[in-house]
């Protein structure tokens, strides 16, 4: 498995900082350590941190990208693109520039494979199913040249547990902001996954990534504090994902892990 990932390019394509760490973040790190190029694209900076309607903050924007210079540094990422495509829009606004950005990027780099969100954007976040459909066709795109393409997803279940384990030891969710967001939410749409990554070993660095982004997970009220190595590797310790129905001449990446 090494040997076939040294200096080989993984591509990852997200639509703001804190998506790479809580989609897969346990299996960009295990890619890493396996001598994979691990590439993370956020397609926004995040500057509406979540946030409705038109407030565009880019000092969030800016701390949100320091943040993920923070979490990459973690998770092994070799190199980080933040593009400045409009946080809240990505499903709308910029499509063919956005197109563009990936499709001359594979194309320079031929990455080995290309790793981004599932239709259900993992939560229906618009700004995710817009990214899922832009790197689609990105992928789709380049033809019999058409690298291997993993869609994360989460299994339906994970997210209340974790939220729930974190509740039994002393946690309080709070009224805004990430951690708001109903759990069951998580997954609830997803295709059922075919590819399952143990990343039982890399759970710490994914946490740790996580909670690089303190604009979003909260300082003193994330859930991550409650929840001790043990709880975490058991219930974030594997990853899942699905491949994308593209035909494609590429080795297969994420199953040989
Ligand atoms: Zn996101």
């Amino acid at each position: 498995m090494t040997a076939t990932l040294a200096g080989r390019l993984v591509l990852a394509v997200f639509a703001h900082p804190d998506d790479e760490s809580l989609a897969c973040g346990g299996t960009l790190a295990r890619l890493a350590d396996a001598g994979a190029e691990v590439v993370v694209m956020s397609a926004s900076h995040g500057e509406r941190g979540g946030q409705s309607g038109p407030v565009r903050d880019d000092a969030l924007g800016r701390r949100r990208s320091v943040e993920l210079q923070q979490a990459a540094r973690v998770l092994g990422v070799s190199r980080l693109f933040v593009w400045d495509h409009p946080d809240g829009d990505l499903r709308w606004a910029g499509v063919p520039e956005f197109h563009a950005d990936l499709v001359l990027f594979m194309r320079r780099h031929r990455p080995a494979c290309v790793i981004t969100f599932g239709d259900d954007g993992l939560y229906w976040h618009l700004d995710h199913v817009g990214v899922h459909e832009r790197t689609t066709a990105a992928v789709r795109s380049l033809g019999d040249e058409a690298p291997p393409l993993y869609y994360t997803t989460m299994a339906r279940g994970m997210m209340p547990e974790f939220v729930q384990t974190a509740k039994r030891r002393g946690w309080t969710p709070p009224q805004k902001g990430f951690w708001s967001l109903m759990p069951e939410v998580f997954g609830i749409g997803a295709e059922p996954p075919t590819i399952t990554i143990d990343v039982a070993d890399w759970v710490v660095r994914k946490l740790t990534a996580l909670q690089c982004h303190h604009s979003q997970m909260g300082d003193d009220a994330h859930p991550l504090a409650h929840v001790d190595d043990v709880d975490a590797r058991r219930l974030l310790g594997v990853e899942y994902f699905h491949r994308a129905d593209i035909p494609t001449t590429g080795a297969p990446v994420l199953e040989t892990l």
